[in-house]
């Protein structure tokens, strides 16, 4: 029996009741599921997910939005199951569905990590320094990043009904943007799964989250200049949506991941004796084999040095016989069907294209076997390598993609013909390098990088820890140039920011410090009263100031720190050298010993709330230290941040040493650990 998905639209699971698309079973034909999205109220979507959902989003600072995310996770991991016996039907064994649904929630994981760690307990980000614009400093400027006010619009491709769901979701939401969700139809019922999983969790506020099911009506004609579409699929899809006019009128952020001709390259030192060799054939096979070839970062065109070709074509042959072709609803140790015969077609189509220039070497697209695999009903086809007989003069075999466990041998001459090839891609997602030599690494990453957003670089080293050619890292850029989409917004906290506005906000230093919540210089700092060590974190002000008493610094201090410490260093020791020295006056005291002391000059000893001082950040010596110099200390409270655990948070300190003259010696922010109010 099929199932009859239902859009998720206005927090409400919705059944349409016409033009349904069937959706048919990649290793039988029986047809899985009925999608239709006639009769859904896009306007009314768009609105809830403005009106509602981005509101119920910008309520929550980051890191509540990251504990959301990783609640998501862990409910639908425990109900996973439920997504592996749907996903059979898509051709995909368990092996393949691993990377969707695990990658998906890993994902959502590391999002949840992130957001905790690198993005403040607020509702908008402080990005890089503050920018002086005026002499006297009075007037300053500072980055803002500030999540849009629209719904995030995601289009996703067939091949990853969870991954690709969850790898444009989480960084969306994690930015408190709302997100209307339309996976491909072909595999559609298995992303229903998973968002009724994520819906039913409670950990979805209202609005932030709605699926369509089926085809996107008039979506794209509803957004507008807050609005995010993010696109993942074919060129030709891409390039009708790119160019509808409303996304143009707009300007509309529009990201596109797209069709990706990947190229990995066995390096002009490595030969079928060394390791790299047999790593190059291993990652091939992998990659021509993982999702039957339907993944965007599969390699699809294979360099090897002339003297190669033979070996390796030999052993990419060998490796490829022993590949099974099943049903992967029954058996995990087997390559499964396409997603659709009409998916196999294609495939078919493309290979043909490819025929002027290629031979085929292993493989017949149209005839497969396999033990109890129905090659009519299923959309079964084998591992096809090809080998382009003129690589110098092919031009087809880089602009056309066989979305399919189909890739093409080209044999090199030399690295520059190779690194040639390579870029005629015209923009790739990644690539990868097998080579154990220093200087063809250098030569191919510099003279490839610019085609490519991730390139993967394997020799013995690392070959174990590798997490391969085809996985884009939920911390690394995931994206390409050129034909890749130009996009590089799934990975890293880019594909965050990509959901909020970047502001340049002008003021003085004491109003930006209030809006930004941590003290600039040149804002207000006044005097505490009571040793700032002395106040517990709710009580401490941001803008808090002590000035300590002075401390003369005396030759013997220096000569005492050096003895105790070992550092004898000439610029401490010897007066000749170091006037010889461009940067110094004559003797100078140690920065350590200015650390040393201006911590003697500022800490309170007695025990009180604050905890442990657990590092500097942005440390800078700004003026030597001369015996008899006389320093002290400004201690301000720069920022406050919540810590993990309830019973302390984590005050950020701006210290700045002053000599006789009032000059700066030293500057650094002191990282300390308060207790809170009981
Ligand atoms: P596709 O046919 O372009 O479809 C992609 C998505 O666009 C589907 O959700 C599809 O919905 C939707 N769509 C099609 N026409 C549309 C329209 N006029 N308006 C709005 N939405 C529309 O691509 P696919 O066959 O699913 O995916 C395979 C391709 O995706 C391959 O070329 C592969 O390289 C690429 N891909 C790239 C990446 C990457 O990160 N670069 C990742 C995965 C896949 P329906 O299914 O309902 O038609």
């Amino acid at each position: 029996m099929s199932i009859i998905l239902q859009s998720l639209a206005l927090d409400r699971w919705v059944e349409p009741s016409s033009g349904f698309v069937d959706i048919p079973s990649a290793v039988d034909g029986h047809v899985v599921a009925r999608a239709s999205s006639a009769g859904l109220d896009f306007v009314a979507m768009v609105r809830h997910a403005r009106e509602v959902g981005g509101p119920a989003l910008r309520k929550l600072t980051f890191h509540q939005r990251a504990d959301r995310l990783r609640s998501l996770a862990a409910y639908v991991s425990e109900r996973k199951e439920r997504l592996y016996k749907l996903a059979g039907d898509t051709g995909a064994t368990r092996r393949d569905n691993a990377i969707d649904i695990e990658g998906g929630l890993g994902t959502l994981s590391a999002y949840a990590s992130r957001g905790r760690r690198e993005l403040p307990d607020a509702a908008f980000v402080v990005e890089g320094d503050v920018e002086g614009l005026s002499k006297g400093g009075t007037f300053v400027g500072q980055h803002i990043l500030s999540p849009l006010h629209g719904v995030a619009a995601h289009i996703n491709a067939f091949n990853f009904p969870c991954w690709g769901l969850l790898e444009k979701f989480a960084p969306a939401f994690l930015a408190g943007v709302p997100v209307i969700a339309k996976p491909a139809t072909a595999t559609a019922y298995v992303t229903e799964a998973l968002v009724r999983l994520m819906h039913e969790s409670g950990s979805l506020p209202p609005g932030s989250l709605q699926l369509i099911c089926g085809s996107t009506g008039n979506l794209l004609d509803l957004l507008g200049g807050q609005d995010v579409i993010s696109f993942t699929g074919s060129i030709e899809t891409s390039e009708k949506l790119r160019n509808h006019p409303n996304i143009a009128r707009h300007s509309i952020r529009f990201v596109a991941e797209r069709d990706s001709l990947n190229a990995s390259l066995l390096g002009p030192d490595v030969e079928p004796s060394q390791p790299e060799f047999d790593l190059f054939v291993r990652e091939i096979v992998r990659e021509m084999i993982a999702k039957t070839g339907q993944k965007c970062t599969a390699i699809r065109r294979i360099l090897v040095p002339r003297a190669q070709e033979a070996a390796a074509i030999a052993a990419l042959k060998t490796a490829l016989s022993a590949v099974k072709l099943g049903d992967p609803r029954t058996e995990d140790k087997v390559m499964g069907p396409l997603v659709s015969r009409a998916q196999r077609e294609s495939v078919r189509e493309q290979i043909a294209k490819l025929a002027g220039e290629t031979e085929i070497v292993f493989g017949d697209p149209n005839h497969c076997e396999g033990a109890g695999i129905d090659t009519k009903a299923g959309a079964f086809i084998g591992p096809v390598l090809l080998r382009a007989t003129d690589p110098m003069s092919a031009r087809r075999v880089h602009d056309t993609e066989a979305f399919g466990p189909v890739a093409t041998v080209l044999a090199y001459d030399n690295l520059d013909q190779a690194i040639e090839l390579i870029a005629r891609g015209e923009g790739s997602l990644v690539a990868s390098l097998f080579t154990y030599d220093a200087k063809v690494a250098a030569a191919v990453v510099l003279g490839i990088a610019p085609f490519h957003g991730r390139v993967l670089i394997v020799d013995r080293d690392c070959a174990k820890e590798s997490t391969g050619h085809g996985s884009p890292m939920p911390s690394l850029l995931h994206g390409g140039p050129g034909r890749a989409g130009g996009g590089e917004e799934l990975g890293g906290m880019r594909a965050v920011y990509h959901y909020m506005q970047r502001t340049a906000v002008q003021a003085s230093p004491g109003r930006l410090s209030s809006l930004t919540g941590s003290w600039l210089k040149g804002a207000p700092t006044p005097i505490a009263e009571v040793h700032p060590f002395k106040r517990n974190f709710d009580q401490l002000q941001v803008g808090d100031t002590i000035e300590t008493a002075s401390r003369p610094i005396t030759l013997a201090d220096i000569e005492h720190f050096a003895e105790f410490t070992g550092d004898n260093f000439y610029a401490h020791m010897d007066e000749a050298a170091a006037k010889a020295n461009p940067f110094f006056p004559g003797r100078v005291a140690h920065g350590y010993l200015i650390l040393a002391f201006a911590a003697g000059l500022f800490v309170d000893p007695a025990p009180g709330p604050l905890l442990a001082n657990y590092g500097l950040d942005n440390l800078r010596f700004l003026k030597p230290v001369s015996p008899d110099d006389v320093i002290r200390v400004r201690l301000t409270v720069k920022q406050k941040s919540p810590a993990r655990k309830p019973e302390y948070g984590e005050v950020r300190w701006d210290v700045e040493v002053v000599n006789q003259n009032n000059e700066p010696v030293a500057r650094y922010d002191l990282l300390t650990m308060s207790a809170r109010a009981a």
